[in-house]
């Protein structure tokens, strides 16, 4: 919340929907990376393929120790920055994929998991799975191949920039085209590493876990979930105020 506020732009409520959806899997007992050696060959990957979630990214990796959170803050979102609008793939800094266009990351990371035996996850957003490239996706297990060490994680929050999204059939057709899918409340700690512990069970199939999200969750309780903030940072002192408040009930 800090820092979108301080560069005054950035994508706090899809941030906020994805809090323990990412701190779940990165500090999962299964997931293996080293903030030292970015480039280490046999590390897990996470592609974020929407790309406009980098916030919490930039965050989560600065926690684990890629860089110091002070680089952030001084250049958060600069064109000529680690940290810019979208993330720009640089492997020290733990961003595996350059994104942006949405319906594209999922694709990279795909291509990654068929080439790679360690795991590949990839985040997409529930209006993202509109696009048609990402709809495509859902047939690649059956008319490529199952990838086993590769899942999806589909950021359902049920609202894109400017409107409502019901992904209902998602899983339907997921489970048709070969997929292993898996269903669970992205905001309770158990139910996220449930699902994770579960996925990465399955070793011959490709996975997809629809996490359950409320964009803006843990912020201004007044604007979570609703459409009219995606891409709004708190505007001033006092709505962060209650951003910081809303963060403070409800993440006790
Ligand atoms: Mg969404």
């Amino acid at each position: 919340m800090e820092l979108i506020y301080r560069t005054k732009s950035g994508h706090l409520d899809t941030s906020l929907a994805l809090v323990e959806v990412w701190l779940g899997l990165v500090y999962s007992d299964f997931f293996r990376c080293d903030p030292k050696n970015g480039e280490w060959v046999d590390r897990d990957r996470i592609f974020l393929s929407e790309g406009h979630a980098c916030p919490i990214q930039y965050m989560v990796n600065a926690e684990l120790g890629y860089y110091p959170k002070e680089e952030l803050f001084a250049t958060n979102r600069r064109p000529d920055s680690n940290f810019q609008g979208h993330t720009v793939r640089n492997l020290k800094y733990g961003f595996e994929n350059s994104n942006g266009s949405l319906g594209i990351g999922l694709w990279q990371a795909y291509g990654a998991a068929l080439e790679l035996k360690s795991k590949v996850f990839c985040i997409v957003g529930d209006g993202e799975m509109q696009e048609p490239s990402s709809l495509g996706l859902l047939a690649a297990p059956h008319n490529l191949k199952p990838c086993g060490n590769f899942i999806l994680i589909v950021n359902n929050n049920g609202l894109a920039q400017d409107a409502s999204v019901d992904i209902g059939p998602l899983s339907i057709a997921g489970k048709a085209w070969g997929w292993h899918v898996i269903e669970a409340d992205g905001h309770d700690w158990k139910s996220v590493d449930d699902a994770y512990q579960q996925a990465v069970s399955i070793i011959d199939k490709s996975k997809m876990i629809i996490f359950k999200t409320v964009k803006g969750k843990g912020g201004d309780p007044a604007k979570a979930g609703k459409l009219g903030s995606h891409g709004k940072p708190p505007g001033n002192e006092t709505e962060l105020a209650a951003y910081i408040k809303g963060l403070e009930s409800e993440r006790k």
